[in-house]
Parts: structure tokens; C-alpha cells; sequence
């Protein structure tokens, strides 16, 4: 049996600056990375540094991103891994993964673990039930009740649904700083279309604005999304720039797109 976990593990560049908007929560996240930067000090006060943070919200809003971010700033080791890759057939691998990444992660300390869909694993438990899903989740809870001072590990899990999780994973010590992760407003939509166009040669006529209006509703995702498809049809019109044009195709096929999944939305 495979007990290996698939999480890749990196020493991520990503800063702040690459994401956009959000600056509450990235306020709370430079209390985090201090914490990491200078766990000496913090230690020697007698701190607990916190260990668990969790980031709910829709979708494609950045969660992964903003994780990578706070291993980039404070060159951390960054584990990513998704929730469901720990839902196993045999009762016992899920645990052992977990146990594994933990493992690995010390080792390689500071180390930001990052596990999304946490709902995978996470979710209530039944009572009296002994099934693989509850192992894994207790698992977990092990690992996070487990770490001593020595080491700086900080956990960042994600889910689009709290609703879900088991109340133990919520507790203080645990995953006790939740943070909310919202689709971008206007201004912030702004933002995240000038990271994605930074590098790309836009034709001057267009004003990032304008396009951050037309664009409700959608997530950071999304946004890269447009600003990677404008390019291609760019250069599929062997332009010498992205116009408002290709944009607006863009947009049309995003939105398209989103229509075919749910037709409701937009
Ligand atoms: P999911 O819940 O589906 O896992 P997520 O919230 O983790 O989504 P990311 O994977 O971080 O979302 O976002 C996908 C991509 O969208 C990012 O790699 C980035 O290119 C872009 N993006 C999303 N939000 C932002 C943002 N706030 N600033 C800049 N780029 C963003």
C-alpha cells in the first residue's frame, strides 16, 4: 500500500505582492510571519506561536496563493497537499499519510503545510464510528495537538465549506484563526487584473478600471483566467498587443464557461 503523500514540497518565491487585494487578511497574516521570522523571540517570551489558520471562502480567491505567499515571505518549506488525497480505501493509509507530512514537514522546519479542501478530511464525525475518514481526521488532531515549541510548523487549511468541518478541528490550539477569503470587489478586482497584466503588452486605450467593472462577480481565478485567454486570442490574431477587444472576448468566454457549469450564476 501507498503511504506516501503526493504533496509536492517547494520553496516558494511567491510574496505578498502577487496577491492582490485582500489587505485585511494579509494584515493578519504579517502578525503570522513575524511569528515564523522571529520564533526566537517569541519563544523566549513564552508565546505559543499559532499553530492553525484557517481560510474560508468561495473558490479560485487566492487561499492557495496567499499560503504560498506566507511561505515565501519567511522562506519556509511549503507542503501543499488536498484534503481528498488522504481519503483511502484501506483504513490506516490516510492516518499514516497525515503522520508522514507532519514528519517531513519538521524536518524541513520552518515549513508552512498547506492542506486544501480540508472538508475532505475534516468533516463531523459519527459518533462511535471507526471508519478510515474518522482515523485520518484523528490523525490530524494528533499531529496539531502534538507539535512542541521547538519547531515551526504552521498550518494553513482551506475549505469553501466551515459549515462541514468537525467542531475539534475548530478548537482553541487547532485551527483557531479563521480567516475569510471573499471574491474581490471592484477595487479589488483591479488589483488582481493589473498582477496579471503587469507583464503583457496591453494597448494603451485600455483602462484596467473599466474592465474590473465589467468583470462582477468573478474570482481571482477567474481574472487570470481573462487575462491569460485575452493574450492567446492576441497572439492567435497575430497582434502586436491584447486590445479591449480580445478582453472582451475573453470575458464573453469566461462567462460562457460559467454558464455551461451553472447557469444561474451571473
Ligand atoms: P480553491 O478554493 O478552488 O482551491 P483558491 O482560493 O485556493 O481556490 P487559488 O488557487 O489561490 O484559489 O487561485 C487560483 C489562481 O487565481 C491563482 O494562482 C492566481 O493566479 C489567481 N488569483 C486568485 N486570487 C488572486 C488574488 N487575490 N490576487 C492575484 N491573483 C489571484
Amino acid at each position: 500500500k501507498d503511504t506516501n503523500t503526493k504533496e509536492t514540497f517547494t520553496k516558494p518565491k511567491t510574496t505578498f505582492e502577487d496577491v492582490a487585494g485582500l489587505d485585511e487578511v494579509k494584515e493578519e497574516l504579517a502578525e503570522v510571519i513575524d511569528f515564523i521570522n522571529q520564533s526566537e523571540k517569541y519563544k523566549k517570551m513564552g508565546a505559543k506561536i499559532p499553530k492553525g489558520i484557517l481560510f474560508h471562502g468561495p473558490p479560485g480567491t487566492g487561499k492557495t496563493l496567499l499560503a504560498s505567499a506566507v511561505a515565501g515571505e519567511t522562506k519556509s518549506t511549503f507542503f501543499s497537499a488536498s484534503g481528498s488525497e488522504f481519503v483511502e480505501k484501506y483504513v490506516g493509509v490516510g492516518a499514516k499519510r497525515i503522520r508522514t507530512l507532519f514528519e517531513k514537514a519538521k524536518k524541513e522546519a520552518p515549513s508552512v503545510i498547506f492542506i486544501d479542501e480540508v472538508d475532505a478530511i475534516g468533516a463531523k464525525r459519527h459518533l462511535d464510528s471507526n471508519n478510515e475518514k474518522d482515523q485520518t481526521l484523528n490523525q490530524l488532531l494528533v499531529e496539531l495537538d502534538g507539535f512542541n515549541t521547538d519547531q515551526t510548523v504552521v498550518v494553513i487549511a482551506a475549505t469553501n465549506r466551515m459549515d462541514l468541518l468537525d467542531e475539534a478541528l475548530l478548537r482553541p490550539g487547532r485551527f483557531d484563526r479563521h480567516m475569510y477569503i471573499s471574491n474581490p470587489n471592484v477595487r479589488a478586482r483591479e488589483e488582481i487584473l493589473k498582477v496579471h497584466t503587469k507583464n503583457k503588452p496591453l494597448c494603451p486605450k485600455i483602462e484596467i478600471k473599466n474592465l474590473a467593472r465589467k468583470t462582477h462577480g468573478m474570482s481571482g481565478a477567474h481574472l487570470a483566467n481573462i487575462s491569460n485567454e485575452a493574450a492567446i486570442i492576441a497572439v492567435r490574431e497575430d497582434a502586436e498587443v491584447i486590445s479591449l477587444d480580445h478582453f472582451d472576448q475573453a470575458i464573453e468566454r469566461v462567462i460562457a464557461g460559467l454558464q455551461v457549469r451553472n447557469p444561474t450564476v451571473l
